[in-house]
């Protein structure tokens, strides 16, 4: 990607301080020029180079556009000599003084007014990359966030694009600011002299060149070195989230040499970029230099030559304004290597804003309000990964009102299973259908509308009771709320607290027990009050005490509902309608409790476990 379509992507919104900004610029740039013209008669009289030539013209005695400039130019003069004679050389310099200080004092304005609507324009930018990125990963599948690693998601998204605003956003006004200084300045030099121009334009390509070459060194490095901030994320992430088995198996210094070994490569990588990084203006600055040694040689040739197109003074105009080109043009450069830097990070961020989600959203979705009859699994197939079947040509009913409970071993599949209801994933082969629709054929957010879940982790926002109860509806009265969280067995313990439902919980309600927060979450799947139920485990990792607790609070939430119970205790699903076992991604038996447990067969061999493990 290349800076016009970089600044296509991301400026159109901002168009009229974009405006602004360029007419600020313009204006402080031909400001500069004039500004810089009154060294011309200040060396003139300095060194008496005019005497007295000049005469007034009236200016209805021009017919070109430079003829103007030159009866201007020329009636400057003239008032300068009169001036001079009348008042002195010296009043004359302090006057120039003078004029050089308000045009000076006019230039700077205009440049800080063109950098005030620069601001906005960087700041907005950054803030839709953030909002894009924060829709983008919201609405992206789950099945992105287990391929990808979470310290990898994150640092996308806050050092990447803490890059690219110190790489490519800072150098913005220098981006929209030093080609028009260039520009303005080449046309004036080109005006004064045109062969002197020439002959240095010539010159140019070759620092270009160089240039050029270690910017595209500098991305790669920076891409290596936002993989090893992305790295530290994760690294920390994994350390904070596992602090409790870090301290119990004494792993601390492991860690912490692991972590060591990361950042001292990660130091290694940014020394890389940022002695590169550096390298942009004195390499810059050299050329510059370099350039204007021989310009005052080649000059100094012409001047002293018999037929001048330029006398002294202008001349040393001329070397002022090519010298204020020199820090544009220093800037440019740093300008194009901040970008280089910031487009690795920048690439990055686009490998999760160009994720497609997998989740096909139906081209003309059915509607789907209520449940009526039936879900049915057909034939379904699924794989995580392409060559390792996890579900295999799975067949259920579960007709509405009635419970269905998936049983076996950990890793047969029941998880996989139930997340394909609220498509969280799509099967491979076969359907899943709610009352006959294909669930691929409605709005994924009808579809979950109809659906609660309550996991084995609670989970749960650092906000207030009130706040994480009323997670998944519009508007809830207090009434209704606390209605809830009393079939929840959760009211008791929230009115116990200092500020009762308007207690914040902690990150991720790490100040309640395990009991209590999967209380919480189903007092909130009380209040969504959907048709379909979908818990998985939601009991066992509870004690025996508060899972008495929250039994009872699940048995009145699945009251009037249909529900697929994924249970590890099967105490608790020896009331349920249907029965399955699942085996190495296959059903091997379904029925009730006592029909399995007469077939002695796999069912019996789990409750027999389970009676012996008690
Ligand atoms: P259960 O809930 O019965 O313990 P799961 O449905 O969680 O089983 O897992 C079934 C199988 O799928 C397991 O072999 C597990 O390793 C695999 N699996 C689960 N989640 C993923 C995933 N996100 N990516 C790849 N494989 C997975
Ligand atoms: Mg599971």
């Amino acid at each position: 990607m290349n800076i016009l379509s970089l600044l296509k992507r991301f400026v159109p919104p901002y168009k009229w301080q974009v405006a602004a900004n360029l007419f600020f610029n313009v204006l402080s740039t031909v400001l500069s020029l004039f500004s810089f013209a009154t060294i011309i008669p200040v060396l003139q009289i300095l060194f008496g180079l005019s005497e007295g030539t000049a005469a007034y013209m009236p200016l209805g005695a021009a017919a070109t556009m430079s003829d103007t400039l030159d009866i201007l130019k020329n009636n400057l003069y003239y008032f300068l000599q009169t001036q001079i004679e009348i008042r002195g050389a010296q009043s004359v310099l302090l006057l120039l003084g003078a004029c050089l200080v308000l045009l000076t004092g006019c230039k700077c304005l205009t440049a800080w007014l063109a950098n005030y609507f620069m601001v906005p324009i960087r700041t907005g930018v950054l803030r839709d990359l953030r909002a894009q990125l924060y829709k983008k990963v919201v609405s992206l599948p789950i099945g992105f966030f287990t391929e990808e690693r979470k310290g990898d998601v994150m640092s996308r998204m806050t050092n990447d694009v803490n890059e690219v605003e110190a790489s490519i956003m800072s150098t913005l006004d220098m981006l929209f600011k030093d080609p028009i200084m260039i520009l303005v300045y080449l046309i004036t030099l080109f005006t004064i002299s045109w062969q002197l121009t020439l002959f240095v334009l010539v010159l140019l390509p070759v620092a270009g060149l160089l240039i050029g070459r270690i910017g595209r060194s500098l991305k790669r490095a920076s891409t290596k070195g936002q993989e090893q901030n992305a790295e530290i994320l994760t690294q920390i992430d994994e350390t904070l989230g596992g602090l409790r088995v870090v301290k119990a198996f004494n792993a601390e210094s492991k860690l912490t040499v692991r972590f060591l070994h990361l950042i001292n490569a990660t130091r290694a990588t940014f020394n890389r970029i940022n002695r590169r990084y550096y390298l942009a203006h004195p390499v810059s600055e050299f050329f510059g230099t370099a350039l204007i040694a021989i310009l005052l040689w080649f000059g100094g040739t012409l001047i002293l030559g018999e037929h001048s197109s330029i006398d002294a003074a202008t001349f040393i105009y001329y070397l002022v304004i090519f010298y204020s080109i020199i820090n544009p043009a220093k800037d440019l450069s740093k300008a194009t290597y901040g970008i280089r830097r910031g487009m690795a990070s920048l690439e990055r961020i686009d490998k999760i804003l160009n994720t497609e989600s997998n989740i096909r959203m139906a081209e003309n979705p059915k509607q789907i309000a209520d449940f009526q009859s039936v879900i049915r699994y057909e034939d379904v197939c699924f794989s995580y990964k392409a060559d390792r079947p996890v579900l295999k040509h799975i067949n259920l009913d579960i007709k509405k009102g009635q419970t269905v409970a998936l049983v076996g071993q950990s890793g047969s599949g029941k998880t996989t299973m139930a997340d394909l209801l609220p498509r969280f994933y799509d099967t491979t082969a076969g359907r899943i259908t709610i009352d006959g629709v294909d669930i691929r054929d409605v709005k994924t957010y009808d579809l979950r509308a109809l659906m609660g879940n309550v996991n084995q982790e609670a989970i749960l926002f650092n906000d207030t009771f009130y706040n994480n109860i009323t997670f998944g509806v519009e508007s809830a009265t207090m009434e209704e709320v606390r209605h809830a969280a009393r079939i929840a067995n959760a009211d008791d313990f929230i009115m116990a607290t200092p500020d009762q439902y308007q207690t914040t919980i902690g990150d991720r309600g790490s100040r309640l027990s395990g009991g209590q927060r999967q209380r919480i979450s189903i007092a909130r799947a009380i209040l969504k009050n959907p048709p379909i139920l979908i818990l998985d485990e939601a009991t066992s990792a509870l004690d025996t005490e508060s899972e008495k607790l929250v039994q009872e609070a699940l048995e009145n939430l699945m009251k009037d509902r249909t529900t697929l119970v994924v249970a590890h205790r099967l105490s608790t699903i020896r009331n349920a309608d249907l029965i399955c076992v699942l085996h190495e991604g296959q059903i091997v038996e379904q029925g009730t409790h006592n029909e399995l447990l007469a077939k002695n067969g796999y069912y019996r061999r789990l409750v027999d476990m389970q009676q012996a493990n008690a």
